[in-house]
């Protein structure tokens, strides 16, 4: 087994999830581009030193992904054995119906990041647009009016790069909030027991519930299936406009090509495309946030009455104290309007998917290990108990299951062909 984690070799291991916060951390290094395999990858102009590689090891979720650090949480009796730290879980949407239909789910995100920058409490929400190296990606935004905040809203279901200007941001010395997938959140949570502006500049961590985002090559092959290339398209809405809404492909000769989010994903969940580091993710419920939001359908897809009917519910769950008196504030002020209460277990069937990732994550970690790569550990997220719920026979079977795959070049940046599909 290799013992030296550097970029290189965390991209070769297919955990790279191009965050971007290496290039941010190591500006006059390390850039952010559009990798030869069509992902957002680092690229080093200068190799990083030893020391550096060590600093990167310490937060880069290629390497580590961490939940709530135990100096953040206030009641460890509040520590679900499953979702993790949880002071508050409501059913919420935005109270305003126009920012309610046109975001991902009932805008909660988006109600409550208005909130936070027209009460004073941040100058600027740091959050992910359309648009960026390719025009199907996303790309980081400071939405510094209320205005950017509502057309920021939906979902993004692309490579995207939410941390590359976080320290250049912050350097300026103003304060924002943060919204980021919870991947990236454990990056800036880790970087923040090294650097002190993180805790003092960062007023709210944010995140979707998210289970993975759509590769390139998937985006190119549905491309190719409707006669298109990538340079055809001028932008493309993932989701939004409903409950999910649509996802809608525009191009640059003004036709557009609407799919349903069913057809556009497909119907079996299992089989949906997504980067090998989504697939092995330990946590996609963003434990070290202070606010997570998330759909609530059963088994977390819509059905077609759904998608024609439902004018969208978020789960919304407060993390942390700071959390919780954010979502209050929200509602105290008519920001976000409350359905109802939800307890902790109802995410179990909302988020099943999850569920699964949170258990197999050690077995996955120790397949990874036999194949000869050094792998991904986690700090703060009870991989080692959740592991418990499995059985002998079912945890080698995982662990065999993942060591097979590698040796076939499924978790490669480059593997592109249908088997890249979960199994
Ligand atoms: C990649 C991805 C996977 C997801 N998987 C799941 C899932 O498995 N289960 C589930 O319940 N929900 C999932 N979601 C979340 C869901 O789509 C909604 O985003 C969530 O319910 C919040 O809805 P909202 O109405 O509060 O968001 P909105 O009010 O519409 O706000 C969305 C916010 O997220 C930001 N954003 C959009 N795309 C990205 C991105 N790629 N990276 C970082 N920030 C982004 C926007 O800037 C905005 O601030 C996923 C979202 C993403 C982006
Ligand atoms: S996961 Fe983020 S920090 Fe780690 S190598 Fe990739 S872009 Fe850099
Ligand atoms: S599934 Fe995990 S690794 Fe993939 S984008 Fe979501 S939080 Fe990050």
């Amino acid at each position: 087994m290799t013992t030296n984690n550097n970029i290189e070799q965390i991209i070769e291991e297919g955990l790279c999830i191009g965050c971007g916060l290496c290039a941010g951390v190591f500006p006059n290094q390390v850039q952010m581009q559009v990798s030869p395999s069509g992902h957002l990858r680092p690229s080093e102009r200068t190799p990083l030193n030893s020391q550096q590689n060590i600093h990167l090891q310490g937060f880069c979720p290629g390497v580590v992904q961490s939940g709530m650090p135990s100096d953040k949480v206030l009641n460890l009796e509040n520590i679900d054995p499953t979702w993790g730290p949880i002071e508050t879980i409501v059913r919420a949407h935005s109270s305003d119906a126009k920012i309610r239909h046109k975001a991902a789910t009932g805008g909660g995100l988006t109600a409550i990041s208005l909130y936070l920058l027209e009460s004073r409490q941040v100058d600027g929400i740091l959050q992910v647009a359309g648009g960026g190296l390719k025009a199907y990606f996303g790309h980081s935004q400071l939405s510094q009016t209320s205005d950017d905040v509502i057309k920021s809203s939906g979902s993004i279901y692309a490579s995207t790069s939410p941390l590359e200007n976080l320290l250049k941001i912050l350097d300026t010395g103003i304060t924002i909030a943060l919204v980021a997938k919870p991947c990236d959140i454990s990056a800036v949570r880790l970087l923040g027991k090294k650097d002190s502006r993180i805790d003092r500049q960062i007023k709210a961590l944010l995140t979707p519930i998210c289970g993975g985002f759509f590769p390139p090559f998937a985006m190119e092959n549905f491309l190719k299936s409707v006669g298109a290339d990538e340079d055809d398209v001028q932008s493309v809405s993932y989701r939004g406009e409903g409950c999910p809404g649509p996802t809608i492909i525009r191009f640059k000769n003004g036709e557009t090509i609407t799919k349903t989010y069913l057809d556009f994903w497909g119907t079996d969940s299992s089989q949906w495309y997504m980067p090998w580091r989504c697939r092995i993710c330990p946590d996609g419920s963003g434990e070290a946030a202070d606010i997570v939001s998330g759909d609530t359908w059963p088994n977390c897809e819509p059905t077609l009455e759904m998608m024609e009917n439902d004018l969208g519910t978020n789960v919304v769950v407060g993390r942390t104290s700071r959390g919780t008196e954010i979502i209050n504030g929200a509602i105290k002020a008519n920001y976000l309007s409350l359905e109802g209460d939800a307890k902790s277990n109802d995410l179990d069937y909302w988020q099943p998917h999850l569920v699964k990732k949170k258990i197999t994550a050690d077995a996955r970690y120790a397949g990874m290990r036999a194949a000869g790569q050094i792998g991904l550990s986690t700090l703060d997220l009870r991989t080692n108990d959740l592991k418990g719920r499995m059985n002998k026979g079912d945890y080698q079977q995982e662990l065999e299951g993942t060591t097979r795959r590698i040796k076939i070049g499924k978790h490669s940046d480059d593997f592109s062909e249908e088997s890249s599909q979960s199994n």
